[in-house]
């Protein structure tokens, strides 16, 4: 890992605008004209660097965030898309086809993992859920027919945590694609580094940044890259989850604050996540010595952006996982929305919203328990006076006594 740092390399890319703007022109314009019908026959053929045919292929703004985000990642080519799920389903589609079969970790986002238990069947690819964190496991589900290898750096909801190095030698012996979705710890994990062969995010959480529209990335070889593209079987391309450029343009200038974004985050989540484990409650967040991957977490980690800002507590039932996110969110400590990597807090139960998808014994199996909140900690300018009023909540709900605060 020496010597890459995935926010440098964002940094170090330099647009301008046509008239010397400061940010990159952004290109208005579904289509493209040639001076030459032979360009343009070429273009169609793939050969023509830096001409635009059609801005569902790809438009200079596109190209822009692209680069951007396979520099941050280290691969060489990446390709936007309308949302995470944009980029998810078609990677899936190009890498497998009918009698494929698919490894995925069993807890990933519900919207995943609805994508491969009910959608995937109906093309012929079958897929393997397994507890991604076992690697003899994850290795006895390959069959002959496998030929992809799926996970999330840090999964949804529970926050496992994949060994991507350990998964990606996996990978290698079977000759199948390890494909990691990194959308819980952009910077802080670079898995590319780690040996994973793609790398998508859901530029919908973090990496935009401001809950202000959905978006996706496919970071990867220009090779892949190119035939998610191609005019004549490229997924991407044929079934059309293009990013507008407009949008891609305003989640570039996001991105030029997510270094400073991910350590506050982090910071943040560290703070409430020690502070709550002290105070008695069921508290999970990589970053705690408590985590079972933590020794592992912090081997994979770019450590100036930490642990991440994700983090579940477990308040016991149901009922009052919705008292206490009614309350915090009365007392404007954050939402009751489902979604991630806000400015504010933002908090669900996620057994009844994003992993509804997955079947409730399927949920008590993984551990996903009734009375668990995923947190997505906010940007707070004093966490310990957040930390305060949020105890003060669960002590006026009894999910904190204050005999347990006394000794905290
Ligand atoms: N991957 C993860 C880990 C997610 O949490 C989500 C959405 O919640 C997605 C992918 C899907 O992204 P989008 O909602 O942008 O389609």
């Amino acid at each position: 890992m020496k010597n890459f740092n995935p926010a440098d390399n964002i940094q170090d890319l330099q647009y301008f605008g046509e008239f010397g703007g400061v940010n990159p022109s952004i290109s208005d314009s579904s289509t493209y004209t040639f001076l030459s019908a032979k360009t343009m026959f070429d273009t169609f053929e793939g050969n023509m660097e830096g001409c635009y045919l059609y801005s569902r292929h790809s438009s200079p703004s596109n190209l822009y965030l692209d680069k951007a985000l396979a520099a941050m990642e280290g691969t060489e080519s990446a390709n936007v898309s309308a949302s995470g799920m944009g980029a998810i389903t078609p990677t899936l589609l190009q890498l497998c086809g009918t009698g494929d079969h698919i490894v995925s970790s069993r807890t990933i986002y519900g919207g995943t993992y609805a994508f491969l238990k009910n959608f995937t069947p109906r093309l012929g690819i079958k897929t393997t859920f397994v507890d991604i964190t076992k690697l003899d496991i994850v290795e006895a589900a390959i069959t002959p027919e496998t030929k992809v290898l799926y996970c999330e750096t840090v999964s949804n909801p529970l926050l496992e945590v994949a060994d991507i190095e350990g998964l990606a030698k996996i990978a290698k012996r079977h000759n199948l694609t390890l494909v990691v979705d990194n959308t819980f710890s952009p910077l802080s994990v670079s898995p590319a580094r780690l040996g994973a062969d793609i790398v998508i995010h859901s530029l919908t959480k973090y990496i935009n940044g401001s809950s202000d529209t959905v978006g996706g990335v496919t970071c990867a070889s220009q090779e892949f890259i190119d035939s998610l593209k191609n005019v004549n079987s490229g997924a991407s391309m044929l079934l059309g989850p293009t990013m507008d450029s407009l949008r891609s343009a305003s989640v570039m200038k996001n991105l030029r604050t997510l270094h400073i974004r991910m350590k506050q985050h982090s910071h943040n989540a560290m703070y409430l996540a020690q502070r709550f484990e002290k105070d008695g409650l069921k508290t999970v967040y990589p970053g705690l010595a408590s985590h079972p991957s933590h020794e592992i977490y912090k081997t994979m980690i770019n450590p100036e952006y930490g642990f991440g800002g994700m983090m579940t507590l477990d308040v016991g039932t149901l009922a009052k996982a919705n008292e206490l996110m009614e309350l915090m969110q009365a007392k404007n400590l954050g939402y009751l929305a489902v979604s991630l990597g806000f400015y504010k807090t933002l908090f669900s139960a996620p057994g009844t919203s994003t992993s509804s998808e997955i079947p409730m014994d399927e949920q008590i199996e993984m551990g996903l328990t009734d009375g668990l909140i995923r947190f997505s900690i906010g940007l707070d300018n004093d966490i310990e006076r957040t930390y305060k009023m949020m105890k003060s909540c669960m002590m006026e709900l009894e999910i904190l006594t204050s005999e347990a605060v006394l000794t905290a």
